[in-house]
């Protein structure tokens, strides 16, 4: 028997809870931290890098698609560095690793914001958080918590069909937890790390380590489509948000972040869906993910399993219309499907992807870069 919120009833769901529940979950909004480097102070290398103080950067840190490793491409996770804050979306595998390459600072990381919660986009979450722990602090105290946003738990669980089902349901009385009960599960998953390793190394307070916050989706007049929203508004950065289709990964985002220089969006997972429209309408920068429906039927893709795939994605020769009528600038693909890179060639990619589309289309990979205009301008 499932409650009104879709939970086995008499059972409670709050596995944060007490301690973990005061330290995880979001106080925003708050009155903003302050720099961890103010104005005129000499910056740790790499602390801004090449991109300056004010610069807006776009960086790809990893590109591929779906949760199985491949070598020779990261999974799925995007950077974009506004005057020197570091906001990252999705944690696929690698994550860390490809923020270190990058050149970005750890202490320097303000935002992770979640499109949804498939472990491509969050395995190293856990990572990104807890990796840098020891950097992220000054002489006077940690620095300010990370915030984690991303989906909160769904309104129902999802129920499978034949094809698709599930045999063992994991974590029965929390099946589908959100964003605020991964991190909490984090934290308490490595509470040992958390409380013993201060003991033999300086480390910054743990309660000031993350905070994160469920996004709460408006509701949809009925009849109506979906109308972007603000997730984020602080310093000159605003980060809006709108519901997109990616199978049972309900509810799923897409975000657009809006700064002086520029803004750039990010597909997430989804089928092509109208919705995505005004949400990416005349950004710079449109980084969406690609799947080659194609290729996969031709290495042994067939029936539902096709079906599903195609109910979850969008193809390749569909994603040069989105561009198009959303007016986007340029077109970055990422996170391929296949996700090997000697698959299909760049140039195959981005051949296909940029039918239709009269801006620009570029074949995303791991490490690429992008100063947004603003930025050049100055
Ligand atoms: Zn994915």
């Amino acid at each position: 028997m499932l409650s009104g919120h879709g939970w086995p009833a008499g059972r409670a769901p709050a596995v944060v809870s007490g301690y973990l529940e005061r330290i995880v979950r979001s106080t925003r909004p708050w009155p903003g931290p302050p720099d961890p480097y103010p104005e005129g102070c000499v910056l740790p290398a790499g602390a801004a890098g090449q991109y300056g103080r004010m610069a807006t950067e776009l960086v790809l840190l990893g590109t591929a698609g779906a949760p199985l490793p491949v070598p020779g491409r990261a999974g799925i996770s995007s950077a974009l560095v506004v005057d020197g804050r570091v906001f990252v979306v999705d944690c696929g595998r690698g994550t860390p690793s490809g923020f270190a390459d990058a050149g970005l600072d750890f202490a320097r990381l303000d935002g992770i914001f979640l499109s949804h919660l498939h472990a491509d986009h969050t395995g190293d979450l856990a990572g990104l958080l807890l990796y840098p722990w020891g950097v992220r602090v000054r002489p006077d105290g940690p620095v300010p918590p990370v915030h984690v946003y991303g989906p909160g738990r769904p309104a129902q669980v999802p129920a499978g069909d034949a094809d698709f089902c599930r045999q063992t349901t994991i974590c029965p009385e929390l099946p589908a937890p959100g964003t605020t009960d991964l991190v909490g599960h984090i934290l308490a998953g490595y509470a040992y790390h958390l409380n013993v390793m201060p003991l033999d190394a300086a480390m910054p307070d743990p309660g000031q380590l993350v905070r994160a916050t469920d996004i709460a989706v408006p509701a949809r007049a009925p009849g109506q489509p979906r109308v972007p929203f603000v997730v984020l508004d602080d310093r000159g950065v605003r980060v809006r948000a709108v519901a997109v289709t990616h199978g049972h990964a309900v509810p799923a985002f897409a975000y657009r972040f809006d700064t002086a220089d520029g803004s750039v969006v990010f597909s997430g997972d989804t089928t092509v869906n109208d919705d995505l429209i005004p949400l990416a309408q005349g950004a710079d920068i449109l980084v969406h993910h690609v799947a080659d429906l194609g290729y996969l039927q031709r290495h042994g893709w067939a029936g539902a399993a096709l079906d599903r795939m195609a109910a979850l994605h969008t193809d390749v020769t569909e994603v040069g219309g989105v561009a198009e009528r959303a007016g986007a600038g340029e077109l970055i693909l990422s996170h391929y499907l296949p996700a090997e890179p000697g698959a299909v060639s760049e140039q195959d990619w981005v051949q296909r992807a940029g039918l239709g589309f009269s801006g620009r289309t570029t074949a995303g990979r791991d490490g690429l870069r992008r100063t947004l205009p603003g930025a050049e301008r100055r």
